[in-house]
């Protein structure tokens, strides 16, 4: 699996830290503690995770400094304040 930010062409991606050449983007989905600790760590001093949290690139594995399920609560949170003030459920 590859980082879907890699092809992406928004300006922002251009300063992405998971683009540098010595990051492997499977760092990102990887099972492996070490590797999911790498991609964290490079992925907190990131200096474009707002837009990255705020893009529509599917959280399916770490991004703007979260691990996945960081990522998901974050969604969910989202999604439930979106519903508040549309006066949904
Ligand atoms: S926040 Fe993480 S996943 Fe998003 S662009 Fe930066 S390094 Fe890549």
């Amino acid at each position: 699996m590859t980082n879907p930010n890699r092809d992406r062409g928004d300006e922002w991606l251009e300063r992405a830290a998971c683009r540098a050449e010595h990051v492997d983007p499977e760092w990102f989905f990887s099972a492996d503690k070490l590797e999911r600790r790498w991609a964290l760590e490079i992925c907190g001093g990131c200096p474009v995770t707002l837009e990255c949290l705020a893009s529509d690139v599917d959280g399916l594995g770490i991004r703007g400094g979260l691990d996945l399920e960081e990522n998901r609560r974050a969604a969910r949170n989202a999604r439930q304040r979106a519903r508040r003030v549309r006066g949904g459920a």
